[in-house]
């Protein structure tokens, strides 16, 4: 049986898979390949790695992990869960049945892109989702951002930091009076009609059409779709869930265990604020607090 099964291989899990195998404790992970960040040529804003393709840090993490024989990595999908504290089982898409003492969840989110024509075609080149991730490259451009909630006009006012060339795209969504003031005030152009679809080469974008009106160039266009939890392995744990600001998340508490004793949740499905750094970080408590569960 293993000490902990970590179910999700990216930035967050491999963090935790790095801590328990420092403390010398029997390590599965099961991971399918598909960071959320897949999308993007370049990650930015992880010291040391600032700039390098995300596929390359996640390499260099899984060889670093080579160093530990107490860390198994495995390339499967993890398709149930069940169990309690001391005695849960990983079922995997091989049909084989893992034991673990402790499970920490880390298999991310789903980005659910929106019904419009090249949108996903320009995810993660054009069409940027974080100005701390992607605003440098883009900076002094003419930047423009799809409104999608109230989270967008927060978004909006920091984007004053990487261009004074900013457009808000409504997309059909009435803003409140006072809103409208306030971005006019900042020089915000305010486009309201509803966006029918991106123009672009190769997923770089050039303009912005809109169903009535002439299209609008630009060099990106900042978004923020509603995500969903990237596979439904809680459900069978009876995980409590919190509503985040894009969608249900996984509610933690402070030592990032779940509702339910023994499971642990760390990364972008359980927290608003997501960024690789910050699930490297949480990833590596989640495994600091999962470890010291462990130490009767
Ligand atoms: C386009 C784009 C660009 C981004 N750029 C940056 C950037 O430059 N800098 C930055 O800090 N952040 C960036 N981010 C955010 C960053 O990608 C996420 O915050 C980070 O990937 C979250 O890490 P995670 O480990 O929680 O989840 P993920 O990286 O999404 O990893 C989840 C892992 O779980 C696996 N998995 C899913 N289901 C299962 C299952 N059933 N069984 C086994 N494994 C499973 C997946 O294959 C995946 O490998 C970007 C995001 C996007 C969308």
């Amino acid at each position: 049986m293993d000490d902990v099964i970590i179910v999700g291989g990216s930035f967050a899990g491999l963090s935790a898979a790095l801590q328990l195998g420092r403390a010398r404790r029997r390590v599965t992970v099961l991971d399918t390949g598909l960071p959320r960040n897949r999308y993007a040529a370049h990650a930015h804003g992880l010291l040391g790695h600032d700039g390098k393709p995300p596929t390359q840090i996640l390499a260099e993490g899984r060889a670093q992990l080579g160093r530990y024989p107490s860390v198994r990595l495995l390339d499967v999908a993890a398709t149930a869960l069940a169990g309690t504290r001391d005695a849960f089982t990983v079922t995997t898409a091989a049909g084989e049945n893992l034991a673990a003492r402790r499970l920490i969840l880390s298999y991310g989110i789903t980005d659910v892109f929106p019904d419009i024509e090249g949108f996903a075609q320009c995810w993660g080149r054009s069409v940027l989702h974080c100005p701390y991730c992607h605003g440098f490259e883009v900076a002094d451009g003419r930047l423009g951002l799809l409104y999608s909630s109230p989270l967008s006009l927060h978004a909006m006012a920091l984007l004053h930091d990487w261009s004074a060339r900013l457009t808000l795209f409504t997309n059909g969504q009435d803003l409140p009076e006072a809103e409208h003031a306030k971005l006019a005030r900042r020089g915000v152009a305010i486009v309201t009609g509803r966006v029918a679809g991106i123009d672009h080469r190769d997923g770089h974008l050039s303009s912005i059409r809109i169903e009535q009106g002439d299209p609008v160039p630009l060099d990106a266009l900042f978004a923020h779709p509603r995500q969903r939890l990237a596979a439904d392995l809680h459900g069978a744990l009876g995980l409590d869930l919190t509503e985040g600001p894009l969608g249900e998340l996984i509610a933690v508490g402070d030592d990032f265990q779940t509702s339910l004793p023994g499971v642990y949740a760390a990364g972008d499905l359980a927290h608003p604020m997501q960024s690789a750094h910050l699930a490297l970080s949480r990833g590596s408590m989640a495994g600091v607090h999962c470890h010291q569960s462990l130490i009767v």
